[in-house]
């Protein structure tokens, strides 16, 4: 097989010592003689599995005992919709942060169920900059406040915890849990779908805290919407895709082995920095985000001359750099670089770069 790098913003790459463990345990998982794919999820093997998951989460990201972890089908966009529709009961607005798609997308959901109020947004430096909490509008009366912290499209990130005092945080963290160390505590929900850092499309963990356990969901919410629901039955109120969480549980694992989120958070840094360190330097690239909220996972580049980016993609592509394809709604160029790449990736990017620049500069 020849070394390829997959810059694929999701599904992303996963690390090699995963696969080969799912290859190694795929028909015969734990002395079973079958698959994982195959057993019951209310097998005792599967739910020890869960269990332990749940906890190595726990441990990596230090989260409290009164939050619950649940492991859920529906993807990050699932959770625009469970949102509102558990936590506005009660309330007449809900609050949301406008950086990039992802948040204006989350919006567009809720409206459907309530009244939202953009309560800051950077639409006008076309989503390059992360607006310091100190311009963002008042929230007091919502139900809760929305942000997604790492644009996954347009390569910004948070660079700090908003503050909501007795406003309920929600973050959507599909494209950096795990990333760097966090404070749970200062969240009323996460969630993260896990195809971007955790592990195969199909399974999105939530951590939500107890006292959002109890409001009441809107009536006409589906059972299946519901986090109470989940959270009662331990994530087992239906089926799960199992396949997706026990990928995602070995994931976990792999974090802890690799030496925790503060581990992933040095790498990420030093993959980053050498990338847009290289395109600051050269005047062939360009990033338009603002230094303080550039993303450590997503970085964005155009090529000076954008009639050169179909040579650029094809030629990576013969060199095994694939899925450097900015986003469709974006254009241009888009490295995604999770924790699964290793630093070689990106310093066998910066080296192509630096060729094409050579032959088309
Ligand atoms: C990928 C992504 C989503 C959408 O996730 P789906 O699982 O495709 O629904 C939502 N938010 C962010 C920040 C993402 O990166």
């Amino acid at each position: 097989m020849t070394q390829v790098y997959n810059f694929n913003a999701g599904p992303a790459m996963l690390p090699i010592p995963v696969m080969q463990q799912v290859k190694e345990e795929l028909l015969d998982w734990n002395g079973l003689g079958m698959s994982v794919m195959e057993i019951s999820h209310r097998s005792k093997p599967f739910m020890k599995f869960g269990k332990q998951s749940e906890q190595d989460l726990r441990d990596l990201l230090n989260i409290p005992d009164n939050y619950k972890i649940l492991f859920l089908p529906a993807g990050g966009r699932g959770q625009f919709s469970m949102v509102p529709m558990n936590l506005i009961n009660g309330y007449k607005t809900a609050a949301y942060v406008h950086t990039g798609i992802w948040g204006t997308h989350a919006s567009e959901e809720a409206e459907r169920y309530c009244d939202v109020n953009v309560i800051a947004s950077s639409e006008s430096t076309r989503y390059t900059t992360i607006p310091p909490q100190a311009q963002w509008q008042s929230f007091s009366d919502a139900a809760y406040v929305h942000y997604v912290d790492n644009e996954t499209v347009n390569g910004v990130e948070f660079s700090f915890t908003p503050n909501t005092g007795d406003v309920a945080l929600v973050s959507d963290m599909s494209s950096n849990l795990l990333t760097r160390p966090l404070d749970v505590s200062k969240y009323g929900l996460i969630y993260a779908c896990a195809q971007k850092n955790i592990g195969p499309a199909g399974v999105t963990i939530v951590i939500i805290r107890d006292d959002l356990l109890k409001r009441e969901p809107l009536p006409t919410t589906p059972c299946m919407y519901r986090y109470h629901l989940h959270a009662e039955n331990d994530s087992l109120y239906n089926t799960p895709p199992t396949f997706p969480w026990y990928v995602s549980g070995l994931v976990l694992q792999w974090v802890k082995r690799e030496g925790g989120v503060a581990e992933m958070d040095r790498r990420s840094k030093l993959r980053s920095q050498a990338l847009y360190h290289y395109i600051d330097k050269s005047s062939f690239y360009h990033n338009p985000v603002e230094q303080s909220a550039r993303s450590r996972m997503n970085v964005i580049f155009n090529l000076a001359d954008s009639k050169l980016e179909d040579d650029f993609l094809h030629q990576a592509e013969a060199a095994g750099l694939m899925g450097l394809k900015g986003h469709r709604y974006l254009g241009g160029m888009r490295a995604s670089i999770y924790n699964a790449m290793p630093q070689s990736g990106v310093d066998t990017l910066i080296s192509f770069m630096q060729e094409f620049e050579r032959r088309h500069g």
